[in-house]
């Protein structure tokens, strides 16, 4: 098989760059999707479009088995200045795929174009061409637009480029992967007035500072140190000038974690600590608390499988089963809560464009195509045996 995938490694080059030079940010990728479809019913996809606003489908179904497996690949892009000098650098002022989507997309292109040609299995596979991973949760959308109940899987697999891993690694893990990602606004309000006259002011800016520090402490010590999660204050905003106390300060704060019931308490103490904190200086402090998207936890034997599925293709060397959970975060946690898969990791290796993603330097490794769509191609045929 690997040898026949390399003969679509052109093709997938080629999709790759033209993607890159027209990056399209979350529920705006009419452009990339437009290709997807084109290029699934060329093949003979039954294609749906139009899942989840910009969100694609494509079914193929052959012999006579009654499962289904389901691949994913997100399309969007980010809202980044390019600066990779690449003879495809991006088109657009202000866009560029920052992380890797574009050779995602192309990948599960590659495979769906070899299984539509070699049809070495028996079963249905359903493609899914996923819109606005970056933040906006277009897994949701797909989900909300009936994704699973119209195309019903038995599992489901998603692969994601990493900078910093060897190209062509594959790193696999069961259980959590990725971390949940929260997002808290807080206004702590007081009673601004002259910097003179602090006592006749209730200082929001000294209160304000008391709750970053006071925050830390709950990373610190009121999680297992064994358990991953991160408090970040990204934004502190107040006041004007050096002899004004003002009324309001606002603080934006993120919050990850790699277990649901960490995931709880971290907002439950961030509640208490902010809230009393406030109450000590004397301000109010109004909690804004938004969920992300949640911890994305692999199921055990699909990500066993995959595992064996990789070592087969690539050999045990390339292979690393019980890789480390990172503090990032991904919206197929939504896909993997309602249906059994995993989530897999392709080393995009440290060459040149391979610094961490979401940086304007990033470049995905167009070397990794190939491995990528052998994969998807190999978790089909091994899934749905003919
Ligand atoms: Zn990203
Ligand atoms: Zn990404």
């Amino acid at each position: 098989m690997t040898a026949v995938l390399a003969s679509y490694v052109e093709e997938m080059r080629s999709w790759r760059h033209d993607i890159h030079q027209h990056p399209e940010i979350g529920f705006q990728e009419t452009r990339t999707s437009g290709i997807v479809a084109q290029a699934l019913r060329s093949w003979g996809y039954e294609v749906e479009t139009g899942i989840g606003k910009t969100g694609v489908v494509g079914r193929l179904v052959n012999g006579s088995s009654g499962k289904s497996i389901g691949l994913r690949a997100d399309m969007d892009a980010l809202p980044i200045q390019e600066k990779t000098g690449a003879l495809w650098q991006s088109k657009r002022m202000g866009m560029m795929h920052a992380c890797g989507h574009d050779g995602h997309t192309a990948m599960l292109l590659g495979a769906a174009h070899y299984l539509a040609d070699t049809r070495k299995f028996s079963g249905t596979v359903n493609l899914i061409f996923q819109p606005a991973e970056e933040g906006l949760g277009g897994a949701v959308a797909m989900m909300n637009d009936g994704l699973f109940d119209r195309y019903p899987c038995d599992a489901i697999f998603a692969m994601h480029n990493m900078p910093g891993i060897p190209e062509g690694q594959v790193v696999l893990r069961k259980g959590a992967f990725m971390a949940s990602s929260d997002y808290a606004t807080v206004t702590v309000k007081g009673a601004g007035g002259h910097g003179g006259l602090p006592h006749q002011a209730t200082d929001s800016i000294v209160a304000a500072s008391a709750i970053v520090m006071a925050i830390q402490t709950i990373v610190s010590r009121n999680t297992n140190p064994l358990d991953m999660s991160v408090i970040t204050v990204g934004a502190i905003n107040g006041g004007q000038a050096n002899n004004v106390i003002p009324d309001e300060v606002k603080l934006e704060i993120s919050i990850r974690s790699l277990s649901p019931g960490t995931r709880q308490m971290l907002e439950r103490r961030l509640r208490e600590v902010v809230s009393l904190q406030a109450q000590s200086y004397g301000v109010t402090a109004d909690i804004d608390y938004r969920y992300g998207y949640p911890v994305l936890i692999n199921h055990d034997s699909p990500t066993e499988f995959a595992a064996k599925v990789a070592a087969s293709l690539l050999g045990d060397s390339r292979v690393s089963p019980q890789g480390q959970p990172l503090s990032g975060s991904e919206d197929f946690a939504y896909m993997l809560e309602r249906i059994p898969g995993s989530y897999l990791l392709v080393g995009n290796g440290d060459g040149q464009g391979s610094c961490m993603v979401h940086n304007p330097a990033y470049d995905f490794n167009d070397k990794i195509l190939q491995t990528g769509a052998t994969l998807f191609a190999g978790l089909v045929e091994s899934y749905l045996p003919s």
